[in-house]
């Protein structure tokens, strides 16, 4: 069934992919080395976890080495990424139950799964909500959910594409429900480009937003 996008979505969408240059979706690592990334990626910078990420695939040769590493052995590879202790022990945990679930550490099956089957099924590992479970679908399948991250959030409230009082777990669902699935990608970059850049939480650059006039929240000039 067709999903109902807002015309504003797509004008958006247009008017950040003219800012920032076309984006098309390629896949970044396979799914479950972007599910051991994504858990390193929480609360912490992405240059601090692709060092955490690069260390702990140097130190072991594949993935159920990880798995059947101690896991102070994992937590020394991956201290750039803080919280190291509980990060740790969160991918030796899941990697041992996805080991036990499916017999090894391909998850590619969720590629053909309804989308809210994968979600389900991500969700139900220890430590995995929406974001992480979004992430690795988009990001390794090319799947139409979408990552709300911080500055997607942030936004996304000020474009009011979702409203002022929605959670961030429930904003994956909203967002996924008014984009269209083969832009949803895109969107997502588009969207953290420009949180980065220009509508940065503390001091939006609104003189300088190329969709400025399609939001509410717009600073005047002072
Ligand atoms: S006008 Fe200001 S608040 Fe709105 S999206 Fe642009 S930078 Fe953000």
């Amino acid at each position: 069934m067709k999903k109902a996008s807002t015309p504003n979505v797509l004008r958006l969408s247009r008017i950040l992919e003219t800012e920032y240059g076309k984006i098309s979706w390629y896949p970044r690592r396979n799914a479950i080395d972007e599910l051991v990334y994504t858990i390193l990626s929480q609360h912490t910078s992405d240059i601090n976890s692709e060092r955490a990420f690069e260390n702990l695939m140097t130190r072991f040769d594949s993935i159920e080495a990880i798995s059947n590493a101690d896991v102070i052995q994992i937590e020394q590879c991956i201290k750039t990424a803080g919280l190291h202790k509980i990060k740790a022990a969160r991918i030796k945990e899941v990697l041992n139950i996805i080991d036990t679930k499916t017999g090894g550490f391909d998850i590619s099956f969720l590629s053909e799964m309804p989308l809210e089957d994968a979600k389900t099924w991500l969700k139900s590992l220890p430590g995995i909500g929406p974001k992480t479970a979004a992430i690795v679908l988009c990001f390794s399948f090319g799947m139409p959910a979408m990552p709300v991250d911080t500055h997607i959030y942030r936004v996304s409230r000020r474009l009011r594409l979702i409203g002022p009082k929605v959670s961030a777990d429930k904003a994956h669902d909203l967002m996924e429900k008014i984009v269209p699935p083969d832009e949803i990608f895109s969107f997502h970059m588009y969207l953290i480009q420009h949180g980065r850049k220009v509508c940065k939480a503390l001091k939006p650059r609104c003189s300088d937003c190329v969709v400025a006039l399609m939001c509410p929240s717009r600073l005047k000039p002072s």
